[in-house]
């Protein structure tokens, strides 16, 4: 078994409300993904990432770079240790993306052809080569419950044609992809190492069983079912045109991936135009599986697209603003809702806060009396700016802590809303 995705509620909107049922445990949806890119969700470590919610609920998945993790410390070194749960002492489910958008935006001096890309690291300058087979050889070495086909990130603004093109070669990489999925997915390193820890399965409930495994998260909670397997997701590309969105989708739904990503959006364009070529790309996904977009977004574009029938999404945004001392929260009865800030249209469910601002320095409230994060029942707004000035890290972590918290908590709130 891959996945199994079980939908419980539908809105007329065509949101929907469903269990995402994984190798490493069970994703309720829709959700938003934090993303740790290096193994890390940058500030908070994973005992925080279990319990981060309001209501002491925590992740349930989590995503991670394949390009880093490939850079450094190496997908060998990931295998080795049994894969990427392991590795991080991360039980729960893990989704890696397939290197491609990294490749295209980060690495130096790529020379594309249909086999793939060669590139030079961004890290040391050091020459290397993506195919999509190699992807997903790398991809399997780190084990994550769920990988991407290997795709092609068009430059945006692109033309018409540049952008067909470019979308003929993300369809036969994806094929590319399943192939070798199909041939190597029994080589996933989960069970490897699995033998040593099998003492500590079934007592999953009782917590850890200490003369077994001395960890805190034994190695049994990170060894799946043996006949589980990784599921892939084929990857919709398409640009800002409609026409290619739809072809792009019917290409790929041919191909019978298990789920099914739209890529390439996010990247500079209006956001009408990034819910048009969802909503198009939606009409022509199957209902029955899981759909996901990346890289997005802002707290209310997560709302909004979770009730159009967005299943998954994941964005950098609530750690990288965090670290930038932006914070989130609820407005307050009868607040104005600001408008635009670095150009972006005013929210209709999130304020933006710039704690480093000087009319924060007394503020004895938390960040958001309507939450009830780790953050928000502890520190006040006075302490988060003195931390964030002083450059104490501390100050990167807590902010980070509240924002992941008032994200998963919108999508939370959203699948309430799904469940009638
Ligand atoms: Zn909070």
């Amino acid at each position: 078994m891959g996945l199994k995705f079980e939908i419980s509620a539908s809105s007329p909107e065509g949101g929907r409300r469903a269990a995402l049922h994984l190798p490493h445990g069970t994703v309720q949806t829709p959700v938003f993904m934090p993303v740790g890119t290096a193994a890390t969700v940058k500030t908070v470590q994973q005992e925080t990432l279990e319990r981060i919610c309001s209501n002491g609920a925590g992740a349930e998945i989590i995503l991670s770079n394949t390009y880093h993790l490939y850079l450094r410390p190496s997908h060998e070194v990931i295998r080795r240790a049994g894969g990427v749960h392991r590795f991080m002492a991360w039980p729960r489910p893990l989704l890696t993306d397939s290197g491609g958008f990294q490749v295209f935006s980060l690495a130096k001096l790529r020379k594309i052809s249909d086999d793939g890309v060669e590139f030079r690291s961004h890290l040391d300058g050091s020459k290397h080569f993506f195919s999509p087979e190699h992807s997903i050889e790398v991809q399997i070495a780190l084990g994550a419950d769920i990988m991407m086909a290997f795709d092609e990130c068009v430059e945006t603004p692109a033309t018409w044609e540049r952008t067909q093109q470019s979308m003929g070669l993300t369809h036969a990489w994806a094929a590319r992809s399943r192939q070798y999925w199909l041939d190597h997915r029994h080589e996933v390193p989960w069970h490897e190492q699995g033998e040593q820890g099998e003492q500590g399965t079934g007592n999953r409930e009782q917590g850890t069983s200490a003369s077994a495994d001395p960890l805190s998260v034994p190695s049994s909670h990170m060894t799946p079912d043996p006949s589980s397997h990784q599921s892939l997701f084929g990857i919709v590309q398409g640009g800002m045109y409609p026409d290619l969105r739809r072809e792009s989708a019917e290409r790929l739904v041919e191909m019978d991936f298990e789920g099914y990503a739209i890529g390439g959006l996010a990247v500079g364009e209006p956001r009408e135009v990034t819910r048009e070529m969802i909503a198009r790309t939606l009409e022509i996904l199957p209902k029955d599986k899981p759909r996901y977009v990346m890289g997005v977004g802002y707290p209310d574009e997560i709302e909004e697209y979770a009730r159009m029938g967005v299943d998954m999404m994941d964005c950098v945004l609530p750690t990288r603003a965090a670290r930038h001392g932006l914070l989130f929260r609820a407005p307050e009865p009868g607040e104005e809702l600001s408008a635009k800030e670095n150009g972006e249209p005013a929210s209709r469910t999130a304020v933006r806060m710039n704690i480093k601002r000087v009319e924060y320095a007394e503020d004895q409230r938390p960040i958001d009396p309507a939450c009830s994060c780790l953050v928000c029942r502890r520190y006040s707004r006075a302490y988060l700016r003195h931390l964030f000035v002083a450059k104490e890290p501390l100050g990167l972590t807590l902010n980070s802590i509240h924002n992941l918290s008032f994200y998963l908590d919108t999508m939370s709130r959203v699948r309430a809303g799904l469940a009638g």
